[in-house]
């Protein structure tokens, strides 16, 4: 029996993806913690997510396609960056450089196993020796011509590393099972390629198998509208199999001649510029990180800026670990010498020097700043002020601490903090470093981290950094236990300012029913219907109160603004008398 298709929104809630499925949300949740992900019940899932979830729930998930453009939308920006590197350069400046190909197609379909074909036929024995490495992108030779190819499929990054395998490709190879035909994560890699406007060739994977169907395959294409070449339609398709190794060499023949037809450019003779294919950090090494160059000439000793970070190309290796001076157009290499790890798809540049990389770097974190208020991390400043008029006052936390024999005093300490109303949650207690995990949850649950002699990742600290988590470390539980109380404290003994908004000149007194009104003329500032008043005469307060009703003519307003009058009436008070100064003042919180 097939499974029941579901069609979700690129763009979903856990809540919402469990409706849809018509399952709990628990399970959902559940399902999404065995894949590594830490979800609460409102926060949002990618496409990509939700349709693994779903799927190892037992649903064909599919795009709903009014909002296919989504996802998208990522894309048309790198086709833009690609042909803004054109755009910019000299006509004659401009010489052919070798495709850069990614593999895109459903989960099992054999990307991984056909990469690793391609990579072993091309090993040319004689050529280095070296050993091929793998740092997420390479380069074969066939015949003259080279291609180079990304090596990330089915990575964690779903969408986003997929997303940005497309940003950087020419061609995609669309590689369908032939004993399995067009699957959710098939089309979804087509309207990716679309978006991109990337040229598509169909790879028919595992014809080995007894029930392969190429016809099928060629069937739902067409359904898809690619049409294949011999049914009349302009797609390359190529039956192989990626196990045998059979058809290989004519997928590689095809992608060079669909190359030759659209002559992907460059200008080699410039300073380097491209994407980051990988980073990560190495124990001996430092930072590495896998860069493609896609315009101008990367050379040793090169000023690189990506993002927010900088450094000089200190080394440069070939994809078969070979130490290389130069990297021309379309070439991945792994470098080292930057300064933090970058992220895959960001985009990196050669500068004059490392005065300039600095300015650049330092400019964009100071932007990143004044944007950071934004951001939807939680600081504990911003418990105290969203904490305001709830009625009980939580303050979530996430505890790491080095050893359970920490975890258990830190967390009763903490639970005995406060009062009814104010209250310390541990929604995560553990034990180990801080780490990306615990960022998502505290973001996802408005929560701030605390920990006890642990560290923090390197990729924490940096989505701390970006949007605004507050992470506290000790090494003292009373120092970490008192500091809690203190923010608990702070829950509830706000410290308010007075701040003064407007004075008026009481000129006349009535009565009014039972009290009395002063009739006034504002002489600066404003005076508001909310305002707290402080009646002055001869320079000495005869009274502090708040404002019962304010008038003007014989409407009640909420505020009269200076060089008008006003009728003024004030709580409790009824001495007010002509020539009396009253002083309109607010509360402030400034804690
Ligand atoms: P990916 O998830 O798309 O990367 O798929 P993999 O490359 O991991 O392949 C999934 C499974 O299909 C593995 O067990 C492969 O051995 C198998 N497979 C891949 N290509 C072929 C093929 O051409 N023929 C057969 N019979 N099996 C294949």
């Amino acid at each position: 029996m097939g499974n029941r298709v579901v069609e979700i929104l690129p763009d979903l809630t856990v809540r919402e993806l469990a409706e849809k499925l018509g399952e709990s949300p628990i399970d959902v949740i559940k399902e999404l913690i065995r894949n590594g992900i830490m979800a609460t019940i409102d926060q949002k899932l990618d496409f990509d997510t939700a349709a693994i979830v779903g799927e190892e729930m037992g649903f064909e998930i599919i795009l709903f396609e009014e909002k296919d453009a989504e996802p998208i939308a990522e894309l048309k920006k790198a086709v833009i960056l690609r042909q803004k590197f054109l755009s910019e350069e000299p006509e004659d400046k401009l010489k052919s450089r070798p495709p850069v190909i990614a593999v895109l197609g459903h989960v099992d379909h054999g990307k991984t196993t056909l990469l690793d074909a391609i990579r072993n036929t091309s090993v040319v024995k004689d050529e280095s020796g070296g050993i091929t490495q793998h740092i997420g992108a390479y380069q074969v030779n066939v015949n003259t011509q080279k291609i180079t190819f990304l090596d990330t499929p089915g990575h964690a990054a779903f969408t986003a590393m997929r997303a940005r395998g497309a940003m950087v490709t020419d061609i995609v190879i669309l590689i369908v099972a032939a004993d399995d035909g067009i699957m959710p994560q098939t089309k979804e890699a087509i309207g990716h390629a679309r978006a991109a406007n990337v040229p598509i060739i169909v790879a028919i994977n595992k014809i080995d198998k007894s029930n392969a169907n190429p016809d099928k395959v060629k069937q739902e294409l067409a359904n898809e509208n690619l049409i294949v070449e011999d049914w009349g339609g302009d797609v390359i398709c190529v039956p192989i199999s990626a196990l045998n190794n059979e058809g290989i060499d004519e997928l590689l023949d095809n992608i060079i001649l669909a190359a030759e037809v659209s002559d992907f450019k460059a200008n080699p003779d410039r300073y380097a510029q491209g994407t980051v294919i990988e980073g990560r950090l190495d124990k001996q090494r430092g930072v590495v990180a896998t860069l493609l160059v896609q315009n101008g000439t990367l050379k040793q000793g090169d000023v690189v800026v990506i993002g927010t970070t900088s450094g000089r190309v200190r080394a440069m290796f070939d994809d078969k670990g070979t130490k290389i001076m130069m990297a021309s157009p379309s070439s991945p290499i792994s470098m080292m010498g930057l300064s933090e790890v970058p992220i895959a798809g960001d985009f990196f540049e050669v500068v004059k020097n490392k005065k300039l990389a600095q300015s650049i770097v330092s400019k964009r974190k100071d932007a990143k700043k004044s944007k950071r208020k934004a951001k939807r991390g939680m600081s504990l400043e911003d418990f105290l002020i969203r904490l305001e008029g709830e009625e009980v006052k939580k303050l979530k936390l996430i505890l790491k601490a080095d050893v359970q024999g920490s975890v258990e005093p830190i967390t009763s300490s903490l639970k005995h903090l406060g009062d009814d109303e104010h209250k310390v949650d541990v929604i995560l207690a553990g034990t180990g470093n801080i780490t990306e995990t615990d960022l998502s949850l505290a973001l996802a649950s408005e929560a701030i981290i605390v920990g006890f002699n642990v560290e923090i990742d390197y990729a924490a600290k940096r989505v701390a950094e970006s949007e605004g988590v507050d992470i506290r470390t000790y090494n003292i539980i009373y120092k970490l236990v008192e500091d809690i109380d203190l923010a608990l404290q702070g829950l509830y003994e706000p410290v308010y300012q007075d701040r003064i908004i407007g004075h008026a000149e009481v000129r006349a007194t009535f009565r009014v029913g039972k009290s009395i009104a002063a009739g006034c003329y504002i002489s600066d500032g404003k005076i508001t219907r909310n305002a707290l008043i402080r009646v002055v005469r001869n320079r000495k307060l005869i009274h502090d109160g708040t404002v019962s009703s304010l008038r003007h003519f014989k409407d009640d307003v909420p505020e009269v603004a200076h060089g008008y009058e006003c009728g003024i009436g004030i709580e409790n008070f009824k001495e007010v008398a002509i020539s009396d100064i009253l002083e309109a003042y607010v509360k402030e919180r400034v804690n």
